[in-house]
């Protein structure tokens, strides 16, 4: 069988490998770093301490429609690791909860009993989002311009109020996409709400790993993909090139050759790795994500997980028992240049808003993890700019969520960019498999 080396082993190139191992590839992974999963990852609290616990750089969480992912996680076997919610809460400071949920209707209207039963909007808003839902529905296929208008204009065009905007629009969308409403293509907008929310009725289903994301991809579950070897702190310095094909790749001074090359580096990587390939990134710009991390020394909350409105801090999880919280702020320039400790002050403060319990708790230890390159900023114009997997040598195909995925800078739009790649692969060597699932509408 053709053999193929991957380069980067975060979901994209995962991906790629696990699909093509199971099609019979002789597949190679080669990752800078010692262990797995790139910006989808975990790492020890205390590195020294043998016995510290594994927490991940920030909560991941995935939906219904990510069918993709599950399907990775499925090929290695740890899709039962993913716990699906069916409620969202939202949180208003002083702690009134709104919870949205199926309702007994059929999709596009499974949510509209418990939407219209939400606290925190009043009836003008919900007038407001349910004209832009219907608005939503009939343009997504007809609009040519939402990749150059932002999210935000296009939800002023359907004069959606403040609150509206704010507390639902906002706190939806700037996790899900990692950028400001006046930042992001309303294409994105339009995708997250559409396979997000409307079009099945347990799309919206929120799923959480239940374990560190690091043992997702276990040397224990790459037993099930085949023929894959994953050669850790093994950084590629770059892709040897001759007469418009790869040769090889040289890493730790030796060249390792293969049939076929996966980049599956972030973009800002790719130039180094590859300047043959020619790939422009000038207009990429990143968008950061916080984690905060906070251990209390009491219970301070029994739910799972909830959207904070109108605070900095955007969502909670429970991570143990109501102890241990994460808070996560997407977009998150504004904390860039606070220090740590402001930050947990901040977060802490704020989160007392809506769990009144941590009045009376102590902070026992917190931790502020910044990703200032979380993803790439979702803004106008940058779908046109996303490279194919194709590209001008022959056996060279790129992998990543900055690439032409169909889909944002998520751990779907990773694992499917892999996917694309590992078709295009198989495609190229005269053995074509279909590793893509489509999108559930
Ligand atoms: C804080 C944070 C929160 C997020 N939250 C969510 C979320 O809730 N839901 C969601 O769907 N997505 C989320 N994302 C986005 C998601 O993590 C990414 O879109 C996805 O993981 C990107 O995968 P990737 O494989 O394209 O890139 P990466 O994960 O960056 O993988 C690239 C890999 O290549 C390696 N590499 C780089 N250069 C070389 C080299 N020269 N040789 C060998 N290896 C190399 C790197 O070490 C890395 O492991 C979040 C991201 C962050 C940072």
């Amino acid at each position: 069988m053709p053999s193929v080396i991957v380069i980067g082993g975060g979901l994209a190139g995962l991906a790629a490998a696990a699909a093509l191992g199971s099609a019979g590839f002789q597949v190679d992974l080669f990752e800078a770093r010692g262990f797995l999963g790139g910006r989808a990852t975990s790492f020890p609290v205390s590195p020294g301490d043998e016995d510290t616990e594994l927490i991940d750089n920030c909560q991941h969480v995935l939906l219904r429609c990510c069918v993709n992912l599950m399907d990775f996680y499925t090929r290695l076997g740890v899709a039962d690791r993913i716990h699906f919610y069916r409620e969202f809460y939202f949180l208003e400071p002083g702690g009134r909860i709104s919870t949205l949920a199926r309702g007994p209707l059929p999709a596009p209207l499974h949510l509209t009993s418990s939407f219209l039963r939400m606290r925190c909007l009043g009836a003008a808003d919900k007038l407001a989002i349910a004209r832009a839902m219907m608005a939503l529905m009939r343009e997504r296929n007809r609009r040519t311009d939402l990749d150059r208008i932002t999210m935000l204009d296009w939800l002023r065009e359907k004069k959606q109020t403040p609150r509206a905007i704010e507390r639902f629009w906002r706190q939806v969308l700037v996790s899900a996409v990692n950028e400001e409403l006046d930042r992001m293509a309303a294409l994105h907008g339009f995708q997250v709400f559409w396979l997000g929310m409307l079009a099945r009725a347990d799309c919206y289903e929120m799923g959480i790993p239940q374990v560190p994301l690091r043992e997702l991809y276990s040397a224990d579950a790459w037993r099930k993909a085949g023929d894959v070897r994953i050669h850790g702190r093994a950084p590629v310095e770059r892709i040897v090139f001759r007469d418009g094909a790869a040769i090889g790749v040289e890493s730790g001074g030796a060249i390792r050759q293969a049939d076929y090359y996966i980049p599956a580096v972030p973009f800002e990587r790719l130039g180094a790795l590859a300047p043959e390939l020619g790939i422009d990134i000038t207009n990429f710009e990143h968008s950061p994500i916080t984690g905060i991390h906070v251990w209390f020394d009491r219970q301070v909350t029994d739910l799972p997980h909830a959207a904070l409105l109108d605070r900095t801090i955007q969502w909670m999880f429970n991570k143990c028992e109501g102890r241990y919280l994460q808070f996560v702020v997407s977009a998150s320039r504004g904390l860039i240049g606070m220090a740590r400790a402001e930050v947990i002050e901040m977060a802490v403060r704020e989160a007392a808003d809506f769990f009144p319990m941590i009045e009376h708790a102590k902070v026992e230890r917190a931790s502020v993890i910044k990703e200032l390159r979380a993803t790439y900023s979702a803004r106008p114009g940058m779908e046109a700019a996303r490279p194919d997997t194709r590209t001008c040598a022959s056996n060279v195909f790129l992998a990543g969520d900055w690439t032409r995925s169909g889909w944002p800078a998520t751990m779907e739009g990773a694992v499917r960019s892999g996917y694309r790649a590992a078709e295009a692969v198989s495609a190229a060597s005269g053995r074509p498999a279909r590793f893509l699932l489509p999108d559930i509408a």
